[in-house]
C-alpha cells in the first residue's frame, strides 16, 4: 500500500491554459496607455477578470472604475475586454472621453450578431449569466429583443412573440457542455432556429476545455488558477467536478490548502483565460515544496491566435516599461 508521502507526485500540466489573445491585447493597451497618454489613465471594470493583473495595472497607475460618472469629462479610459452597451458607450460619448476599446474582437463579433439578428427581427435568446459584464454588453446591443437564458432548463419556460423568428447567442466563456444542452432544447422548441455561422464561445475557452478533459481522468485533484468572478475559470472548475474529479479555483500559489494534497497522486492543473502564466508557475514550485513532484505536460493544441491593437496604440508605448 503506497501513500503519497512515499511516492513522487505527478503533476499534469494542461495545455492551453492561461493568457488567451483577448486578455493579452487588453493588458497590452492599458500598458501602453499608461506609457504614452498623460496620466490619469481610467479603466471602466477590471480590465480582465484577474485580481493578480488588477492589482498590477493599478500598482502602475491604471484607475479602474465601476461606472462613468466617476470619470471626469474629457479623460482618457478603456473599455475592458468583456465589452460595454450602446448606453455606455453613449455616455462616454457624452462626457467627451477618449476612449480606448480594450473589447475582445470576438465579444464585438458577437454583438454584431446580436444587432443584425434584432435587426432582421428575430427574437434572440441569450445564453449566459446574468450580471456578468459580457452579458450586459451583448443584452445592452438590443434590450427589446433580447431574452437572458441562464440553464437550459428555462428554455421550456420562454415564450417568443413569433416562434418562426428566433435566434441565439452564448456568453464567450461557458461549458461547452452545458451549452450544447441549451441548443438541443432550444431546437426542440423552435425547429426553426436560425443557426449561427460559427460559435460564440472562443476559441480559448474551447481550448481550455478540451485540454483540462485530457488530464482529469487521470487526476486525483485539478487545481485552477483563476479567479472567482472569471467565468471561463469557474466552469473548468465545474466541468472537472461533474466528471468526478476534486477541483479547487485558486487566485495563486498562496491558496493551496495542504489537506487538498492528503493521499493525491496526481494533480492536474491548468489556468483561466484571464490568469498569468507567472501564477502558474509559481504554482507548480509550491507544489513541489510540499514534497517530490514530477511535472508534465499534455498539450491538446497549439495556440497561435492574436489579435491587433486598436490602431491609436500601434507604435504607441512600445518597449522599456
Ligand atoms: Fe476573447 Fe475568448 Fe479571451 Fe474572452 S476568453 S478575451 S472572448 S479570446
Amino acid at each position: 500500500e503506497h501513500t503519497a508521502d512515499d511516492d513522487t507526485r505527478r503533476i499534469l500540466l494542461a495545455s492551453p491554459r492561461s493568457f488567451c489573445a483577448g486578455v493579452e491585447r487588453a493588458i497590452e493597451i492599458v500598458e501602453r496607455a499608461l506609457r504614452s497618454y498623460t496620466p490619469p489613465i481610467y479603466v471602466r471594470k477590471e480590465i480582465v477578470h484577474n485580481s493578480y493583473v488588477v492589482d498590477d495595472l493599478a500598482s502602475k497607475g491604471a484607475v479602474f472604475v465601476e461606472e462613468l460618472d466617476e470619470v471626469p469629462d474629457g479623460a482618457t479610459l478603456v473599455f475592458s475586454a468583456h465589452g460595454v452597451s450602446p448606453a455606455v458607450r453613449e455616455e462616454a460619448d457624452r462626457k467627451n472621453l477618449d476612449v480606448i476599446d480594450g473589447t475582445c474582437p470576438l465579444v464585438s463579433k458577437v454583438h454584431a450578431k446580436a444587432r443584425r439578428f434584432a435587426a432582421r427581427g428575430d427574437t434572440v435568446v441569450l445564453f449566459g449569466h446574468s450580471g456578468h459584464e459580457e452579458i450586459e454588453g451583448t443584452y445592452g446591443e438590443a434590450p427589446e429583443s433580447t431574452v437572458l437564458v441562464e440553464s437550459a432548463d428555462e428554455v421550456a419556460d420562454l415564450s417568443v412573440p413569433d416562434p418562426d423568428r428566433v435566434s441565439y447567442l452564448t456568453q464567450t466563456t461557458l461549458a461547452v457542455d452545458e451549452t450544447n444542452d441549451f441548443v438541443r432544447e432550444l431546437r426542440e422548441k423552435y425547429p426553426n432556429v436560425s443557426e449561427p455561422a460559427s460559435e460564440d464561445i472562443c476559441y480559448a475557452t474551447t481550448n481550455r476545455q478540451h485540454a483540462l478533459n485530457e488530464v482529469i481522468a487521470e487526476s486525483d485533484l485539478v487545481l485552477v488558477v483563476g479567479s472567482t468572478n472569471s467565468s471561463n475559470s469557474v466552469r473548468l472548475v465545474e466541468i472537472s467536478r461533474r466528471q468526478g474529479t476534486p477541483a479547487e479555483l485558486i487566485d495563486g500559489a498562496e491558496d493551496i490548502t495542504a489537506e487538498w494534497l492528503d493521499g493525491v497522486r496526481t494533480i492536474g492543473v491548468t489556468a483561466g483565460a484571464s490568469a498569468p502564466p507567472k501564477l502558474v508557475d509559481e504554482v507548480v514550485e509550491a507544489l513541489r515544496g510540499f514534497g517530490p513532484a514530477t511535472v508534465a505536460e499534455r498539450e491538446f493544441t497549439h495556440e497561435t491566435m492574436h489579435f491587433e491593437l486598436p490602431s491609436v496604440l500601434r507604435g504607441a508605448g512600445e518597449g522599456a516599461a
